[in-house]
């Protein structure tokens, strides 16, 4: 299995997030990645490459373009009114109800605007190595059209959480859903299973009123869990994509036996779709030590749920999400390819 990676992302590195009234240590962090390639490597899973470089408007298919710019732009507009040495970029006021939405105002408006936390901030490498991801997951999808059976987009910043017009979640561009786009302009039927801990709530928006892209999420219940606005069970489509779009969240415990019946609904409905390809926005923070995470998969799960996406007999690209406990990060992703590919 080919493996895409660009070393961009260690540019990306912003020493702090902003959660429960302080600023926190960043969780998701280079090293995340990093600890991914090594154990890839030492497994010899396959080549690692550097991604091929695809257009702008590859992205533009599925983000709009003030998103696009503002991304683009924020770390120069940022440190032009903060000054070279200002903290990293995170929005403080938002436009919630009765404010007015500006999408061409000053950097804090922008801000505001265009995303919905404070954990995902902007510093002076964010850009490039965001724009790198979606190259990287672009890459993937290429290989996979010109006939590898999977592919691996190690692609980080993540971005299952973004969605056309507003970023968070520690994601910018939504990898997933660009790669995704790219097949349907290639006449392909995709489907896309998020297996991330987080409900998928970009992706899912994305989509959500069309009926050529299946979405399929399974995580916790954003009764309890992040992204809090989205991912309930009665969100199934609207309308093309009415019946399009699966939510399968788990209580909080949830260990292998229930969560491997949440995938066998997954495989139903996709089959059922008839996906030319799979996608899967796989994050790791379903294991029972990530520190993020209150669902109990163990170490040999992930092997098994690597088996369980092999049985579709689809060609699969896999494009890397979340997942914070950086020491087993690197066995548990690579079981999850190493689980697909020996089966
Ligand atoms: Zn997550």
């Amino acid at each position: 299995m080919k493996t895409f990676y660009s070393p961009s992302h260690r540019d990306h590195s912003p020493p702090h997030e902003f959660e429960m009234g302080r600023l926190a240590p960043a969780v998701e962090i280079p090293e995340r990645a990093e600890r991914v390639r090594m154990e890839v490597e030492a497994r010899k899973l396959g080549p690692v490459l550097a991604p091929s470089p695809f257009p702008d408007a590859a992205i533009l298919r599925v983000h709009d373009r003030g998103l696009f710019k503002t991304l683009c732009g924020a770390h120069d507009d940022w440190t032009k009114r903060y000054g070279a040495d200002a903290p990293a970029a995170i929005p403080s006021c938002w436009p919630a109800r009765g404010l007015r939405e500006r999408r061409e105002g000053d950097i804090e408006s922008r801000l505001g605007t265009y995303c919905f936390d404070t954990a995902t901030p902007i510093v002076k490498g964010t850009w490039a190595a965001a724009r790198k991801a979606a190259d990287i997951a672009l890459s993937g999808a290429d290989a996979i059209a010109n006939g590898a059976r999977a592919a691996f987009a190690l692609a980080r910043p993540p971005g299952h959480h973004a969605s056309g017009d507003v970023y968070g979640g520690y994601c910018y561009l939504n990898n997933v859903a660009i790669a995704a786009q790219w097949f349907v302009d290639r006449g392909l039927k995709p489907a896309i299973l998020d297996v991330d801990y987080h409900h998928g709530n970009g992706t899912q928006t994305i989509f959500y009123r069309r009926r050529d892209v299946l979405f399929v999420s399974i995580h916790a219940d954003p009764s309890f869990a992040y992204p809090h606005f989205l991912g309930f069970a009665d969100e199934a489509g609207e309308g093309d994509g009415e019946g399009f779009n699966l939510n399968l969240p788990l209580t909080a415990g949830t260990g292998w036996d229930g969560y491997s019946q949440a995938l066998d609904k997954a495989r139903s409905r996709i089959e059922a779709f008839g996906a030319d390809v799979m996608l899967v926005s796989l994050g790791l923070d379903t294991f029972e030590y990530d520190p993020i995470s209150q669902l109990r998969l163990k170490t040999e799960d992930y092997l098994r749920m690597g088996e369980c996406l092999a049985r579709l007999d689809k060609p699969v690209l896999f494009v890397f999400e979340g997942g914070y406990n950086v020491e087993h990060l690197g066995t548990i992703t690579a079981n999850v390819l190493e689980g697909f590919s020996g089966a």
